[in-house]
């Protein structure tokens, strides 16, 4: 695909820019056709702003990990239940800081739940509270998993690579979960910081995964470099909040990611689909297309608008971010 280099350079023959964007129209085909179907295996990145929250559908079975911040409660129940979710077999705590667990309290009260993993890491805090009363109430079946522990959701096979025992610190007591369906997998990482990495490493269960869910909100400390090099992760999402105060995600993170990096401040809700042997964004959120940027102007066009370069000052992106990322500004009449 066209990167960030190509722009306005002008050099490319004509016959290199054919073959880019056959190469785009082909791949943008295949995705139209696979849309079409039910994925069997799905990950919701659900945005909630400077939190986390994400849910898994693995054959028809659902698991939702995190839970925004205090408020985001209601608007994940309305997602779930715009998705044809009406109960959760799996709820995941990964560590009970206020952006993780923040809206599970009323997802709990408003949407039966089977079973529930928490963290050893207990908290005072009146989220908290109300979150195991809630599931007290409930009668939801809580554990404390230790490193290892697995369980089924539907077809796929999930396996805590760490369990967030022994630190003495909320963000490192992250559960940290790796789901496994057929040939792909995705790493749930909560707010794990370097010394729980490290754990996950010494504890030597399976990392490599094809999804990662960046750690901490793409904070400098986590991704450390043997914990991404024990991941290889094709894909990378950061759960992350436009304009937040942390600063997060990090520079030093986002150099350290050579894979796809998809970030829910800048895409809202990213979904991921796969057929058990490929990984991919799913839908009009993930903002797959054709997106024809113009190397001149330095805007980028929906195929259809009125105002499309012509052909030897074109450039081709299957996906919004990647003209967004080569430099380019939304053209404001077709607003792709
Ligand atoms: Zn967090
Ligand atoms: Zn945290």
């Amino acid at each position: 695909m066209a990167g960030k280099n190509t722009r306005r350079t002008g050099a490319r023959s004509w016959g290199g820019r054919l073959l880019t964007l056959l190469a785009a129209l082909v791949a943008a085909l295949a995705v139209w056709l696979s849309q079409g179907e039910a994925q069997p295996f799905e990950v919701h990145f659900i945005d909630v702003g400077q939190a986390d929250c994400a849910l898994v559908v693995s054959d028809g079975k659902t698991m939702l990990i995190d839970g925004g911040n205090p408020g985001d409660g209601p608007r994940i129940v309305e997602y779930l239940q715009a998705q044809g979710v009406e109960k959760l077999d799996v709820l995941v705590a990964s560590h009970p800081h206020a952006d993780h667990i923040g809206g599970l309290p009323y997802v709990v009260e408003h949407m039966p739940v089977t079973r529930a993993w928490l963290s050893p890491y207990v908290h005072t805090s009146a989220t908290y509270e109300s979150l195991l009363d809630g599931l007290d109430a409930r009668g939801v079946a809580v554990s404390v998993p230790t490193a290892g522990e697995t369980f089924a959701l539907g077809g796929a096979q999930c396996q805590f690579a760490a369990d967030g025992r022994g630190f003495d610190d909320a963000n490192n007591a992250s559960l940290i979960l790796r789901v496994e369906y057929q040939a792909v997998s995705v790493l749930f990482t909560g707010d794990a910081e370097a010394p729980a990495e490290a754990r996950a490493l010494e504890n030597g269960f399976p990392l490599a995964s094809t999804v990662l869910k960046v750690g901490h909100h793409g904070s400098d400390t986590s991704t450390s470099d043997a914990f991404l090099a024990a991941v290889q992760p094709e894909i990378a999402v950061i759960s992350v909040g436009e304009g937040n105060s942390y600063g997060h995600p990090a520079a030093e993170t986002l150099k350290k990611l050579t894979c796809q990096v998809y970030r829910t401040d800048e895409m809202g809700t990213v979904v991921l689909a796969s057929d058990g042997l490929t990984f991919g964004p799913k839908g009009e959120g993930a903002g797959l297309g054709l997106y024809i940027g113009n190397t001149q102007s330095g805007k980028f066009h929906r195929l259809g608008c009125q105002y499309l370069p012509s052909f030897e000052n074109m450039d081709f992106f299957l996906r919004r971010t990647d003209a967004v990322q080569a430099g380019y500004a939304a053209c404001g009449v077709c607003k792709p």
